[in-house]
């Protein structure tokens, strides 16, 4: 088994923002295109069920947002298995197994579970245990389809950690059974963990801060309105502050050659245009209009690809099911080797 096998998921909490795509799509299409790897592509309904047990409805409509912004950022069926979470039991199971191999104490320093659930009003009067516990889930996840990568976003890497943990601890004590899995994370770090538009925390889709890869012209430009800049940067003759500035970091991640080129073609790049604003004469409307044209640029053609997709729901849902399908043969021949190895194999 010396292929590289890329497992990688979404929760359908929601649409999927420029956060997903800077930090973790683009690099998924780019793999899933190179022919070297092999792509399985989850949509975590049943993990996003942890934190919305009271609203199934939501999670089931977001299923088809997902997977309308995965074939809108050119995610391609043919070439990798999309496919839904709880479409496939042996991931419960393989969970199950996995919860023997993990302490309490463990999952409690899980830093990304402990900053979610201060994160979540609902929580403060008490903490599901499936969510609790969604780090096993996700090694579940990893090591059902044999990953070898797991392309995510920083916020994601302890729970790489906790998946290497539990293959590492399955493998010494049933024998090598399990592939060990590696994160990748995108090398510029603003892209990794891009922030929100109020510029405080990590765009989230369950933080009403994010830019969604739907929004239509006139809400990405409303948006990049209201976003933050310098608040020190008060008149156009003001030296101004670009490194906590959101839009400034936004334009660091999107802004390409081409863009100044077409657009502010009196800066010939990023740091030419920051320069000027922290000299002070520049003023934020402008650069505000550019981010804004910078947007427009990049998620038209993906919104329009989009639109060309929700007109037939029902073959992306069939898409899905193919991919469910084609998903639990491999989770079901992997769980077969774990309880062979854990010799719970009585009847074969
Ligand atoms: P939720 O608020 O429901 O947790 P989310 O916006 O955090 O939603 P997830 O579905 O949890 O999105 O994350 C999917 C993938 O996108 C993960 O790999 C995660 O690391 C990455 N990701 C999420 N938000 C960002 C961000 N702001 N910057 C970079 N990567 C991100
Ligand atoms: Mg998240």
């Amino acid at each position: 088994m010396s292929k590289n096998i890329i497992l990688t998921g979404d929760r359908p909490t929601g649409n999927l923002h420029i956060g997903h795509y800077v930090g973790s799509l683009r690099k998924r299409v780019e793999l899933q295109n190179s022919g070297k790897y092999e792509s399985f592509i989850m949509i975590a309904d049943a993990q996003a069920l942890t934190d919305n047990a009271e609203t199934p409805e939501k999670v089931r409509d977001n299923v088809l947002n997902v997977a309308l912004d995965y074939l809108a950022v050119g995610l391609d069926p043919k070439k990798s298995t999309i496919f839904i979470q709880s479409q496939i039991p042996e991931l419960t199971e393989l969970t199950f197994f996995y919860s023997n191999l993990v302490t309490v104490a463990r999952l409690q320093r899980n830093p990304t579970v402990k900053s979610e659930i201060e994160q979540k009003e609902k929580f403060k009067t008490g903490v599901p245990v499936g969510f609790f516990t969604y780090p096993i889930s996700q090694a579940a996840d990893i090591t059902a389809f044999n990953a070898t990568v797991v392309p995510v976003g920083e916020d994601q890497l302890p729970m790489l950690e906790q998946t290497r943990e539990i293959v590492h601890k399955f493998n010494s004590l049933y024998g090598e059974t399990l592939i060990m899995p590696n994160a990748m994370v995108p090398e510029n770090s603003t892209a990794a963990r891009l922030p929100g538009i109020d510029g405080n925390s990590k765009m989230g889709k369950s933080l009403g801060n994010a830019i969604y890869l739907c929004d239509d012209a006139e809400t990405i430009a409303a948006k990049v309105k209201t976003m933050f800049t310098d608040p020190k940067h008060l008149r156009v003759e003001d030296p101004g502050n670009t490194t906590d500035n959101t839009v400034f970091i936004y334009l660091s991640i999107f802004a390409t050659p081409e863009h100044f080129a077409t657009f502010l073609p009196e800066y010939k790049n990023y740091d030419e245009l920051t320069a000027h604003y922290e000299r002070g004469g520049l003023g934020d409307v402008k650069v505000k209009k550019f981010l804004n044209e910078v947007l427009q640029e990049t998620l038209r053609p993906i919104r329009e690809r989009r639109e060309k997709f929700a007109k037939d729901p029902k073959a992306v849902m069939e898409m899905l099911q193919n991919g469910s399908i084609a998903a639990r043969k491999v989770a079901f021949e992997t769980t077969e080797r774990v309880k062979r190895a854990m010799k719970l194999n009585y009847f074969n």
